[in-house]
């Protein structure tokens, strides 16, 4: 073939192939704050192509109340589709940083629509611990990224609405599991709970600590041992990893046991480990709470 008839041709093919091929999204990191964002963005990203997912909090750090940003934490946003945030003020405390730094970088708000619970120090951010809440993140979620990955849209709305739908089952059962209870009272040790509270209908009577690095005052031991000894059955809840010698103290001037709730800001990562954890907590409930007799 002379050259001048073969450089016409390969023009043609390239034509061809261009369009017939499907367009090719761009790949695109999508980060998450901290580690129930990350499970849910598991569920709502599934199986959608080109997109990678990563957590701002390392492992082990817990709620992000004193989370603070790391020249390395703006370096792994820089270029990222979007930062994925609980809301309600649990990422407060780098936000306004996060914003002057990098004004451009869209943030997708899980907590939008969700009623709060004030606090003396202002709006309570765990609202993930609650099954119908976490199933308004996951649609909140679905909307902000499909709005973000607009190639991907249908995809990640379909996601979103099937994890919905998991999460709407696993409060129905959870609240047929938990709706006997005779007992309902319970001190807990951060001020993680009352939004779980509130969707199984206990009652926290007293939380040890505001925040998990916190030590709490004599005083406030003092008053939470009173009003553990004002309840007939109080069982302590403590977090995995957690020793507090405060809720030790209480354990100990009050007789009442020590059980463990997880306010799931740690675990292995997969799909279903929010699922599972809340299970768990529930578990552990009924084990507390559960005695009619007691
Ligand atoms: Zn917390």
């Amino acid at each position: 073939m002379k050259r001048s008839a073969f450089i016409p041709l390969l023009l043609a093919l390239c034509l061809v192939l261009t369009l017939s091929c499907p367009v090719l999204a761009e790949p695109a990191t999508v980060v998450c704050s901290f580690y129930p964002i990350r499970v849910f963005a598991e569920n709502v990203l599934k199986d959608v192509p080109d997109v990678t997912l990563q957590t701002l909090a390392p492992a082990g750090t817990g709620c992000l109340h004193d989370f603070q940003l790391l020249p390395g934490d703006l370096r792994a946003l820089d270029g990222a589709k979007c930062l994925v945030i609980n809301g309600a003020g649990m990422e407060d405390q780098f936000l306004p940083l996060l914003r002057k730094e990098m004004s451009a970088l869209p943030l997708v708000d899980c907590s939008a629509g969700i009623a709060l619970i004030e606090e003396e120090h202002g709006p309570n951010p765990h609202i993930w611990l609650n099954a119908l809440n976490a199933r308004q993140m996951a649609l909140n979620m679905g909307e902000g990224l499909a709005a973000l990955l607009p190639e991907h849209a249908e995809r990640i709305r379909a996601n979103a609405a099937a994890y919905a739908d998991r999460l709407t089952a696993l409060h129905d059962e959870l609240a047929a599991q938990l709706g006997g209870l005779p007992c309902r009272d319970i001190v807990t040790f951060h001020e993680a709970y009352p939004y779980f509270a509130e969707e199984f209908g206990l009652r926290v009577v007293a939380s040890v600590t505001v925040e998990p690095d916190e030590a709490p005052s004599p005083r406030m031991i003092a008053e939470t041992v009173e009003l553990v000894r004002a309840c007939a059955v109080c069982p302590l809840f403590s977090e995995p990893g957690v020793s507090s010698d405060a809720l030790q103290v209480i354990a100990s001037e009050t007789k009442q046991p020590v059980y463990e709730l997880s306010p799931i800001t740690d675990g292995d990562g997969s799909a279903d480990d929010y699922e599972r954890a809340m299970r768990k907590n529930a578990d552990t409930l009924l084990e507390a709470l559960g005695t009619a007799e007691k």
